[in-house]
């Protein structure tokens, strides 16, 4: 199953084309796709075995993150060995860096972002995991069980703020508005032959940045929900950005930032594609 945020209202996609919930639930589900997360079991239930009406088309730039206002969201550092390499960090080898991009950067699969002035801006494909049970002390191998979906992320990041102070607080440099696109949509777990080995990756203006398999991830999905959930009870709706293989723009030699006009275009397998256009922000 996949659903999406449409015009700010919860629609299932199917198709190519959209089914509006609160109409085709007759009002047992409302029109906020926060309101779904944590009702996800009776929905998915309903969705499953409800004679639904005929899908129609919708625009791209209509949609928005399938969850669009989680009330966590957590960020994964180095958790791909070429990355951390290509950073000059170190390979996590106990515990995976956990950092938090603050929720009102959470936007949809298209459109502008703004760049801060005089930053030096990067891009980070990351496959996203939303929650969809509240999870406390889960172990990795019920994991699964916990999650409403995936979709693709950009994990987009301010270097020079990121970086800035000892020890460097990645949280705001993460946290720009806009800096957290999610989308197109979200795809629930069964529908991928197998959900930890996804093909991911990025370009800019049509030349490829990144390309990995989430199958090399340092910590697996389950081993980020075991670890997480044991300090921080995930809640419906939360997302988890769980890191970026390399490519990145700080760990090219020239380093590359991102620029006004260019295109980035964002991808997971089996999910589908962001596109995003970077342009400079407003006076003051
Ligand atoms: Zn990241």
């Amino acid at each position: 199953m996949r659903i999406a945020t449409i015009s700010q209202r919860l629609c299932l996609i199917s198709g190519g084309g959209a089914i509006d919930v609160e109409r085709a639930s007759s009002g047992r589900f409302g029109s906020d796709p926060a309101a779904v997360y944590p009702r996800w079991q009776e929905f998915t239930d309903w969705a499953a075995s409800a004679t639904l009406p005929e899908p129609a088309p919708f625009a791209a730039e209509a949609l928005g993150s399938p969850s669009p206002s989680p009330r966590q969201v957590f960020g994964i550092g180095f958790n791909y060995s070429e990355h951390a390499a290509e950073t000059g960090f170190a390979r996590p080898e106990i515990a995976p860096p956990v950092f938090t991009k603050f929720p009102s950067c959470i936007t949809g699969p298209c459109g502008e972002i703004a760049l801060p002035p005089g930053g030096h801006t990067d891009w980070e494909i990351e496959l996203v995991v939303v929650v969809g049970r509240t999870a406390a002390h889960v172990r990795s191998r019920a994991a699964w069980d916990y999650v409403a979906g995936l979709s693709v992320g950009q994990d987009v990041s301010e270097r020079r703020l990121q970086m800035a102070g000892t020890p460097p607080q990645f949280n705001l440099g993460k946290s720009y508005p806009g800096f957290g696109p999610v989308g197109p949509w979200l795809v629930t777990p069964d529908e991928f032959a197998n959900p930890d080995d996804l093909e991911l990756g990025c370009a800019i203006n049509g030349v490829q940045m990144q390309k990995g398999r989430t199958r090399d991830l340092i910590f697996t999905v389950g081993d980020l929900i075991e670890h997480l959930s044991a300090v921080a009870p995930l809640l419906p709706g939360d997302l988890i950005f769980t890191g970026t293989p390399s490519g990145v723009g700080l760990g090219r030699n020239p380093q590359r930032w991102l620029s006004p006009g260019d295109v980035l275009t964002s991808y997971v397998e089996g999910i589908g594609e962001m596109r995003h256009t970077f342009v400079t922000s407003g006076p003051g």
